[in-house]
């Protein structure tokens, strides 16, 4: 370069086009991030290429007699800034320029170039991939200035010790400050850009949260706000929000509330987690979780605050519901008449009420969650709660009751107090099962009266009124029974027909009241001559007595017969209406054998019938055999007569 320009013009020119190159560097980054890198990067080689060019080209005079350009501080900012291959790209074009410009310095220009590639190369590859910081571009400008010098050694000799001694020192300086303005340039761009890009994501994340969040200044104005929080207030718009306070939005009430919480928080410099009802200027009612942080200044001095609010009000209502099903559950539980228990798959009791423990009083202590069913089996045992199982047979009481928990059933139990419980047992869900148990006590008392009851008017209705001996019903239905019997065993079965003798005359001469007396006399004496167990005296009818012999031979019934007409005689009834002067009674009897048929126990009667006729006939005061009836011919009389 022959003309020098004049030193101030020239330095100016210099960092003139450094910060022209630096700044369409910086602020086309957004535009060409979207471009492919490689024509990004061949771009900016381009530019930096063209800038060393051009600086290269307006040259100054540092000293008298020392001409420099800044040509080293673009060289070493676009390896650091660029990276290698635009520092390559830049440092290669530089040199080859350099040695077109010729003269005697253009190999010490070339390793000036060198050194700043290489400089710029290696402090970006230090940074390995992070943004510079300041302290980066100190380091870096200062190693871009030591490296400055290298240059200077290779100027023919005799002209590098003066150059040296002369321009050394400006040279590093100038480096050094340009390469710093430069370079702090870039990293405040670039911390700008990446605080703008945050500030973007952090608002992308705010704006789409779907709680509330946003933020007050000291007199409760909102200076920001989410779409939800306007959602929350009913505001238009979050921006609508801004410069405005609760009690633009809420009943006085509650913005009071409100602001109270957020005096305290203020006031005492701690966040604050609240759950709180809300109530809207519409009137509808909303709960909200909220969480209040103090907003601080870089100096810690507190300037607002934060409020993050989640609507909780479905969760609240689901509470409220659950709660409210619990304790009707509770109350049910505890108040329903019958006890209520409930055992897990393991036979641990889980739950009871007070009422399954008040129908065990000698083991309620035991009815607690946690007991084992068979340890309270055992215990109501011992304790003598529970009874009727042999000393030797509890454990496999014991089994036999546990497996019946497993599934439906009901059961009754008795306790020693005499006291009976029904249990009604329904396994749920995951193999425990839940059991209601019922004091019966009253039930049980009541059909055990009612069947005592029932069998006393049974009786009733089978005896007669005057003579308690069967009546004429039940004389029936014990033939009929006998008969069966009889034709299943193939024993003989006799019966007797007595009649009162001349009765008529008696009730005529002693009156009725007597006569009944008499008849009265009679059963008795009939029911004490019959001996056997199944011996039945029976009241036929009127003054007709009977009695079903089972088992009897006609030898025998006969025989009977005669005990029972003595008997009448022993009496010595006065009759003064009888030749006998007492009371006598006339005796038809018949047997049945084996083989029996059907209607063959009408015949039984028929022909004892017969045969009192027969006894009347001859006289009174008489036993009558029967003629034998078809079955009692034969080997049923023969075998029967021994058994009287
Ligand atoms: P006979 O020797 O032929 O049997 O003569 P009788 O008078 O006993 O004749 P019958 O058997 O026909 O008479 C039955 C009488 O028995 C009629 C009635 O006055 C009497 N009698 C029947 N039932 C009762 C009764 O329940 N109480 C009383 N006191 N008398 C009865
Ligand atoms: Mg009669
Ligand atoms: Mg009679």
């Amino acid at each position: 370069m022959d003309v020098a320009n004049t030193s101030w013009s020239g330095l100016l020119a210099n960092l003139a086009i450094i910060a022209i190159l630096i700044s369409v560097w910086t602020h086309s980054q957004e535009l060409t991030g979207r471009w492919p890198r490689q024509v990004y990067l061949a771009l900016l080689a381009a530019m930096t290429s063209g800038g060393t060019i051009a600086l290269m080209n307006l040259p100054f005079e540092i000293q008298p007699g020392v001409i420099t350009d800044l040509r080293t501080t673009l060289i070493a900012l676009s390896g650091f800034l660029g990276g290698p291959v635009v520092g390559v790209a830049t440092g290669i074009v530089t040199a080859l320029y350099r040695f077109h410009l010729g003269g005697i310095g253009w190999p010490a220009g070339v390793v000036g170039v060198t050194v700043a590639t290489c400089v710029g190369i290696g402090g970006h590859l230090l940074l390995r991939g992070r943004s510079p910081n300041r302290r980066d571009v100190f380091v870096f400008a200062t190693a871009a200035a030591t490296g400055g010098l290298v240059g200077f050694f290779f100027l023919p000799d005799g002209i590098w010790q003066p150059a040296i001694t002369k321009a050394g020192l400006p040279t590093v300086a100038l480096i050094f400050v340009s390469t710093v303005i430069a370079g702090l340039a870039i990293v405040q761009e670039n911390r700008r850009r990446e605080t703008a890009s945050a500030n973007l994501i952090y608002r992308a994340i705010i704006d789409s949260l779907p709680d509330s969040l946003n933020a007050k200044d000291l007199d409760g104005r909102f200076t920001a706000a989410n779409p939800r929080t306007a959602e929350l207030m009913m505001a238009e718009s979050p921006q609508a929000l801004v410069g405005r306070t609760d009690f633009d939005f809420y009943p006085p009430d509650t913005a009071k509330a409100f602001r109270d919480d957020e005096d305290k928080v203020i006031a005492g410099g701690e966040a604050m987690t609240i759950e709180q009802r809300l109530v809207h200027r519409d009137g509808s009612k909303a709960w909200l979780s909220t969480m209040k942080v103090p907003l601080r200044d870089d100096a810690g001095k507190i300037i607002g605050l934060i409020t993050h609010n989640r609507d909780i009000t479905d969760r609240k209502l689901l509470e409220d519901e659950y709660a409210e099903s619990q304790r009707r559950l509770s109350d049910a539980l505890t108040f329903m008449a019958d006890g209520l228990v409930m055992f897990d798959k393991n036979e641990r009791l889980v739950f009871c009420n007070e009422q399954y423990r008040t129908l065990f009083p000698k083991t309620a202590d035991l009815r607690v969650p946690g007991t084992q069913f068979r340890d309270l089996l055992r215990a109501t045992i011992e304790r003598g709660e529970q009874g009727g199982v042999e000393a030797g047979k509890i454990e496999e009481w014991i089994d036999r009751v546990a497996a019946s928990l497993g599934k439906a059933g009901d059961q009754e139990i008795q306790l020693v107090d005499g006291r009976w419980l029904h249990a009604r047992v329904r396994p749920i869900a995951d193999g425990a099962s839940l059991s209601v148990i019922s004091d019966i006590t009253h039930q049980k008392q009541a059909e055990a009266s009612l069947s005592e009851l029932n069998e006393r008017l049974e009786a009733l209705a089978r005896t007669d009124a005057l003579t308690g001996l069967l009546n004429r019903r039940a004389f029936d239905e014990a033939l009929e029974h006998e008969f069966r019997r009889g034709a299943r065993t193939a024993a003989p079965l006799s019966l007797l027909m007595i009649d009162v003798d001349h009765f008529k005359a008696f009730n005529d001469t002693y009156g009725h009241p007597a006569g009944d007396d008499c008849l009265r006399k009679l059963a008795q004496c009939l029911q004490q001559t019959i001996k056997r167990p199944a011996d039945t005296a029976a009241r036929y009818g009127g003054e007709e007595l009977a009695a079903i012999l089972p088992d009897t031979s006609p030898e025998g019934a006969v025989l009977l017969a005669e005990d029972f007409r003595n008997a009448v005689r022993e009496l010595a009834i006065p009759h003064s209406g009888s030749d006998k002067g007492i009371v006598t009674v006339s005796i038809g009897v018949s047997t049945l054998g084996r083989g029996n048929t059907i209607g063959a126990h009408d015949d039984l009667v028929h022909r004892a019938d017969e045969a009192l006729y027969a006894a009347k006939e001859a006289g009174r005061d008489r036993v009558q055999g029967g003629r034998p009836t078809l079955a009692a011919v034969g080997t049923a009389g023969r075998a029967a007569a021994s058994s009287r």
